[in-house]
């Protein structure tokens, strides 16, 4: 847990903020981000790369609220976007053109034309027949488009293979023996102009190794082109560095981000970096309250007011994300008397013992399948909780800032959740709760 996320007494708080309060003001189901926490995030990686005029690009798709582009975008960040939406995204909050990687296998010619007005700093092209494009495109309104290929490193990463992405037979990038005769290709079209090298190999990676090993395999592949005559201005290493969820124990980014420097040492190509969770992922939670509390004969549900639609990653990835009370249940009554056993130790634990069925008894906790009210079996929250909680309690599902609300849907017309950003003692309201007529504002009924 970020300690941007606590408890203060039986209160669960964002920095000085109770959640129960963001609750009563905004409703739920409402994703609540710390501002603190998103700032530390940045200063991290700018920390452990000073003196390398690194360029840290966040990856929008995993949270593109406006607020949150717009606290990074004045902290100097370059962003990695994935689409023309998020483009117009970045440039609605604040962010600068000129520090935009534009990444992502199905560019259309209408993307390319808005990032090449909008003069990004460069494409991240995926496919020979992209490369033909982009150079189509650039030439129909005069301009040349700053390029560097995605190469695949064929590098497992050892994560979910959904997220999974710089292995032989993933759909990303060009294909790493394929790589130098892209470079040439691209040297000799009119309207491209070399700048870097990137790659991306997953999301959620929880060891330095993979990292490392596609970054060396980057590096030959820089030197075979400087052979050919062919420089790059830059190396761009994609995102990827995982969070803790549950008992995953990634790398430090301190830690991550030294382990790539010793690997560049010697190297002048600017760096560039594209993280998306490992910035917001413990910056945000989700919060949400009971609504039912429904026995069962094999198990007990706590129908909740989020679901699938609201954050997708369980149902998705069978993900898991810690679920807390916001408010803890106080415990008064006076504690057991321990059974007399023979052995220090056996006395403790059996008091122990104790002490949590006596807990759980007076505090009602049980084990709970936590559900959304959406029609599919697959709509879960989290699998078997134990939680003390009665209908109408308030429950914050932790590490929900990546991927969460920018992977959130309608489905069963539910409007979309709201976002609050808490910035010390202050919330603020940075994406209002959609409402149904939103939803279906553009369609039409036919004569
Ligand atoms: C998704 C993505 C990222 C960010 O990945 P994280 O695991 O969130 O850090 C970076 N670069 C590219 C090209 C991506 O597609």
């Amino acid at each position: 847990m970020s300690s941007y996320f606590h408890y203060r007494g039986n209160q669960f708080y964002a920095e000085q903020v109770p959640l129960a309060d963001i609750a009563a003001q905004f409703g739920t189901p409402c994703y609540v981000y710390s501002r603190a926490a998103l700032e530390d995030g940045f200063g991290q990686f700018t920390k452990a790369l000073q003196g390398r005029e690194p360029l840290i690009c966040y990856a929008v798709k995993a949270n593109s609220n406006l607020a949150i582009l717009n606290v990074f975008a004045r902290l100097g960040a370059g962003f990695d976007i994935v689409s023309g939406g998020e483009l117009q995204r970045v440039l609605a909050a604040g962010g600068d053109a000129r520090k935009v990687v534009f990444s992502g296998v199905g560019k259309s010619a209408v993307e390319m034309l808005m990032a090449l007005e909008a003069g990004i700093l460069c494409f991240n092209v995926e496919s020979d027949a992209e490369l033909e494009r982009l150079n189509e495109v650039a030439g129909s309104i005069g301009k040349i488009a700053p390029v560097s290929l995605r190469v695949n490193p064929d590098v497992d990463a050892k994560t979910h293979p959904y997220i999974s992405t710089g292995l032989k037979q993933s759909k990303f990038g060009v294909p790493y023996n394929e790589a130098v005769t892209l470079y040439r290709k691209a040297r000799d079209l009119p309207h491209l102009r070399i700048t870097g090298i990137d790659c991306h190999i997953g999301s959620q990676l929880t060891e330095t190794g993979p990292f490392i090993a596609a970054a060396e395999k980057i590096l030959l592949l820089i030197d075979a082109l400087t052979a050919e005559g062919i420089p790059l201005e830059h190396i761009d290493l994609g995102g990827g560095l995982g969070i803790c969820y549950n008992n995953e124990t990634p790398p430090a980014i301190a830690d991550y981000v030294a382990a790539l420097l010793g690997t560049l040492r010697g190297r002048s190509e600017k760096l560039i970096l594209e993280p998306g969770r490992a910035l917001v992922g413990n910056a945000g939670v989700l919060l949400t309250r009971v609504e039912y509390l429904k026995p069962g004969e094999e198990k007990n549900f706590a129908i909740v007011d989020a679901a699938m639609n609201d954050l997708m990653r369980p149902a998705l990835y069978d993900a898991f994300h810690e679920i807390l009370p916001v408010e803890r249940k106080v415990k008064t009554a006076p504690l057991p008397t321990p059974p007399p056993l023979a052995g220090e130790g056996a006395i403790e634990q059996r008091g122990k013992q104790a002490i949590r069925e006596a807990d759980a008894r007076k505090s009602n906790s049980s084990i709970y399948e936590v559900v959304g009210p959406v029609c599919e079996t697959g709509d879960f929250i989290g699998h078997a909780r134990n939680l003390s909680i009665t209908p109408q309690s308030l429950l914050a599902v932790l590490s929900a800032g990546a991927y969460g609300m920018s992977m959130s849907s309608n489905y069963n017309t539910r409007p979309r959740a709201a976002e609050v950003m808490v910035d010390g003692n202050a919330m603020h309201l940075v994406r209002e709760r959609e409402t149904v007529q939103q939803l279906y504002a553009g369609e039409k009924l036919i004569s």
